[in-house]
């Protein structure tokens, strides 16, 4: 149900999503290698590095 495994998060700044090597690059949902227990964790983790990365990028416009 979900993939185990994806970028390390000490790669990334957890505060925006974005990559420490690769300044522009985003990293959110199963590309991460982070990933919970079924009952919605796993969802919850999507959504939320997508919207830490959505404001981000807004806050750049
Ligand atoms: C059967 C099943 C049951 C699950 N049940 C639960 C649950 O009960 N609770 C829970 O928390 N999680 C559950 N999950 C896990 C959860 O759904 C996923 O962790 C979550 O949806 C991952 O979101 P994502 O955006 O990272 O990836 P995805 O939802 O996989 O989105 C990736 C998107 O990228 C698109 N894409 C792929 N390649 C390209 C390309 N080259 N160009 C453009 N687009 C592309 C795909 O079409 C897809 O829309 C379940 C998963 C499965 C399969």
């Amino acid at each position: 149900m979900v993939t185990a495994g994806g970028l390390s998060l000490d790669q990334l700044n957890m505060k925006t999503m974005e990559s420490k090597n690769a300044k522009g690059l985003y990293i959110v949902g199963e590309a991460l290698d982070l990933d919970g227990d079924t009952g919605g964790y796993n969802i919850q983790m999507a959504f939320t590095t997508g919207m830490i990365a959505a404001e981000d990028l807004n806050s750049k416009l």
